[in-house]
C-alpha cells in the first residue's frame, strides 16, 4: 500500500487505497478479504502526515461460545513523515524507534504498508465475544445453550446425524 508522495503540491490530498490481505505478507491470520484505508495527507513542504481509518473483515473464535463469528476491524491510521535523505540515513542503522519517519528524497512513494497492518493489529479486540454472547457473563451463556435458546448455526446441521 503505497503512498504517492514526489510532485504532490502542499495542502491536503484524499487517499484511497485497497490492497488483499492475500497480498500483505505477515498480516495476522485472522484478517480476510480485503484492506480499504481511507484518509488525507497533508503536505507542508517536506513535511507529511496522514491520518485515515484503515478496515478490514477478520474471523474471530467467540471466548465464551466458541462459534466462529467475523466483525470489521477499524483501526485509525496515524503517520508522520519527513523528506530527509540524511536523516534516513541515520535512522536506517539505528534502533531507536523515530518520532518521524525519514524517508529519501529519491523515493515517489511513501509505503505504509507497515502502519497499516501495526494499527489494524492493535484494533483487534482483547475479548472475542459474537454477537450472541456480547454483554453477557459465562454462566448466561451457558445456560441459554443447555435450554437450546440459541440458534445453531445450520452449518452444523451435518453433525446432528452423525452418530
Ligand atoms: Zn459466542
Amino acid at each position: 500500500m503505497k503512498i504517492r508522495i514526489h510532485g504532490i503540491t502542499d495542502g491536503k490530498h484524499n487517499i484511497k487505497l485497497q490492497k488483499k490481505v492475500k497480498d500483505l505478507p505477515d498480516i495476522f491470520p485472522e484478517f480476510i478479504g480485503e484492506v480499504e484505508l481511507n484518509g488525507i495527507l497533508t503536505k507542508i513542504q517536506n513535511r507529511f502526515s496522514f491520518i485515515g481509518k484503515a478496515k478490514c473483515e477478520a474471523n474471530f473464535i467467540c471466548n465464551i461460545c466458541l462459534s466462529e463469528y467475523s466483525e470489521v476491524i477499524d483501526a485509525v491510521v496515524e503517520v508522520d513523515f519527513v523528506v530527509n535523505t540524511n536523516m534516513y540515513f541515520v535512522q536506517k542503522d539505528s534502533d531507536i524507534e523515530p518520532i518521524d519517519i525519514a524517508v529519501h528524497e529519491n523515493d515517489t512513494h511513501y509505503d505504509i504498508t507497515t502502519d497499516v497492518k501495526d494499527f489494524l493489529v492493535l484494533s483487534l479486540p482483547m475479548r472475542c465475544l459474537c454477537y450472541n454472547c456480547k454483554d453477557k457473563t459465562f454462566e448466561e451463556v451457558y445456560m441459554k445453550m443447555k435450554t437450546n435458546d440459541i440458534p445453531i448455526d445450520p452449518r452444523w446441521d451435518k453433525l446432528k446425524r452423525i452418530n
